[in-house]
């Protein structure tokens, strides 16, 4: 039977309560025990599918496809696990689930209540990670802050599994103490609230997780100790950190991963956290810069930028640098300034590397086309990942092989098509599903092969025949323009066995200019780097070696 560890958070959102979650389970992981997740979103959206990355974050995919929260990509990375449609739930999931049980009589003439049966639905969602994946700890990471009206339900769900097996579950609540600039010290009042909010749900914290820009030190834990019926030792200190990775090996200092066994009454397997450590120290002496820019259009939100959106690329660009000993310089490039500047064009130029990542419609389309022509100019590596390999095909199609009008279904009106040259086109399985607005969970999901072309670039990066990969998309590279496309030396390198479609394209005669249908981004992990990543950072920084030896040479 499973053991369950609830991570709620308190005081505000976005202090790293999925990143607290994954570093909990690779620390009980390293003691040698068999470790699950699953995160909850209190939204009522089913998945995270229809969601503009703006509102919601990046949309992470799993190898079956299911389109979730970008924290099922920090619990893959840091436990080194595939995870599926098991390890997500969202508030959509369980009222359908309940409604549909309703419709046929399930509960058999019964009045279906929000309390008990949304709670009772909520728990057995989360036995069955237990139970299906034979896991010793599932972590259950509630997403939003306590005292919010949308996770209620959730909590309530973790109150009744702790009455019903009270040896078995335990809670921890990830907070922010703040150090005001002009008093000078760190607060614990926020987190105290936030701790009585969990009490007001029936449940008492065990551990209290405080993050902040610095430690908290002894008084303040022992304050919060005193405030809120929590250990001095169970107040985990949670400082900022240069790398997410630092993270577990930051919480092993106040020696979490042993609080939580002996609360237990079990004890440590095995290791500790000797890679991870490693890990953590060699990426604090890189110090050669790659300078990566991405050419995006989900990071702009009034005076702020975000950078949620592209987390799984953000971090594929670090692991790959890291293992090639190079510190990624990363740099937010706005896809519609290039649509009429030649100057922010030739800004680009200062890059050892560009990515446009994956996108949706029309806005800053033809920026990207502009960067993206500007790489291949200037034989700056090029790394296109979904969108951006299908938009460096019309790119190609129109700049190299004489089709002006190239461009993709996904950018026009009926009423034009037939003076266009579709060179990127809508799936035919997702003709009826469009006309039907079926955009649920219905694009190209999850997991499927691709064989790779003898002595490709894609092939000796991989250094095998056939690799799985994770897709997100309604439109494919249309075959009936391969030939024109080959010719000028655009190939094919990947290629779907079954589907024919097209998985990989790779420009002849340059550094790098790749692109992918699929998300490799999702695949990397820190300890096992993606094979393309690391060739286009290779790639980049082959350009960056090259350039300061010509500085240097005058
Ligand atoms: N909008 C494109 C499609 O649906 C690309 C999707 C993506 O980049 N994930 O095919």
């Amino acid at each position: 039977m499973a053991r369950y560890i609830f991570v709620a958070g308190g005081v505000m959102s976005g202090v790293g309560k999925g990143v607290a979650t994954a570093s909990i389970g690779k620390i009980l992981q390293s003691k040698g025990y068999k470790v699950s997740a699953l995160k909850i979103d209190p939204y009522v959206n089913v998945d995270a599918g229809t969601m503009n990355p703006l509102e919601h974050g990046e949309i992470f995919v799993t190898d079956d496809g299911t389109e979730c929260d970008q924290d099922i990509g920090n619990y893959e990375r840091f436990l080194n696990q595939n995870f599926s449609s098991l390890n997500y739930m969202t508030t959509g999931q369980v009222y359908q689930a309940v409604i549909n049980r309703e419709r046929s009589l399930e509960y058999k003439g019964k009045t279906v209540e929000v309390f008990l049966h949304i709670p009772e639905e909520i728990i057995s969602r989360i036995e069955r990670v237990g139970k299906e994946t034979k896991a010793d700890f599932v972590l259950i990471e509630v997403g939003g802050t306590v005292g919010d009206y949308q996770n209620v339900l959730f909590l309530e769900a973790g109150r009744m599994m702790k009455r019903r097996m009270p040896d078995r579950v335990l809670f921890a609540l990830v907070t922010y103490l703040p150090v005001l600039s002009n008093v000078g010290e760190m607060k614990t009042k926020p987190t105290q609230h936030a701790v009585r909010f969990l009490n007001a749900a029936g449940i008492q914290p065990d551990f209290i997780i405080a993050r902040s820009v610095v430690s908290v030190d002894e008084p303040r834990k022992q304050k919060l100790s005193d405030f809120c019926n929590v250990e001095s030792e169970d107040i985990i200190s949670a400082p900022d950190v240069n790398f997410i990775y630092e993270v577990p090996v930051n919480f092993e200092k106040d020696h979490l991963g042993e609080r939580i066994l002996e609360k237990f009454k079990i004890t440590s397997k095995g290791e500790d956290l000797k890679d991870w450590k490693k890990l953590a120290h060699s990426i604090g002496i890189i110090k050669k810069c790659v300078k990566i820019g991405i050419v995006g259009k989900y990071f702009e939100t009034g005076d702020f930028t975000l950078m949620d959106s592209y987390i799984s690329v953000i971090e594929a660009i670090k692991h790959a640098s890291w293992v090639l000993e190079g510190k990624p310089e990363i740099t937010w490039l706005s896809a519609q300034e290039y649509e009429n500047d030649a100057k922010a064009l030739a800004g680009l130029k200062r890059f050892d590397g560009i990515i446009v990542p994956g996108g949706f419609g029309n806005r800053g389309v033809e920026g990207k086309i502009k960067a993206i022509e500007f790489c291949r100019e200037n034989k700056i590596p090029y790394f296109g990942l979904c969108f951006g390999l299908q938009l460096a095909v019309i790119e190609f199609a129109r700049n190299v092989c004489g089709l002006p009008n190239a461009t993709s279904s996904e950018f026009v009106t009926s009423q034009n098509k037939e003076s266009l040259d579709l060179v990127i086109d809508v799936m035919e399985e997702q003709k009826e599903l469009l006309k039907e607005k079926r955009y649920g969970g219905t694009m190209r999901l999850g997991a499927y092969s691709c064989s790779l072309l003898n002595k490709s670039i894609a092939q000796e990066a991989y250094h095998v025949k056939n690799v799985s990969e994770r897709h997100r998309h309604r439109y494919e590279v249309n075959n009936k323009y391969m030939e024109k496309l080959e010719r000028k030396g655009f190939l094919a390198s990947g290629v779907n066995p079954e589907s024919k479609l097209v998985e990989i394209m790779e420009l002849k005669g340059h550094p790098f200019f790749l692109g992918t249908q699929f998300h490799p981004e999702f695949k990397s992990r820190p300890l096992a780097p993606h094979p393309l990543f690391l060739s286009f950072i290779e790639a980049a920084l082959r350009v960056s070696k090259a350039r300061s030896l010509h500085a240097k040479n005058g």
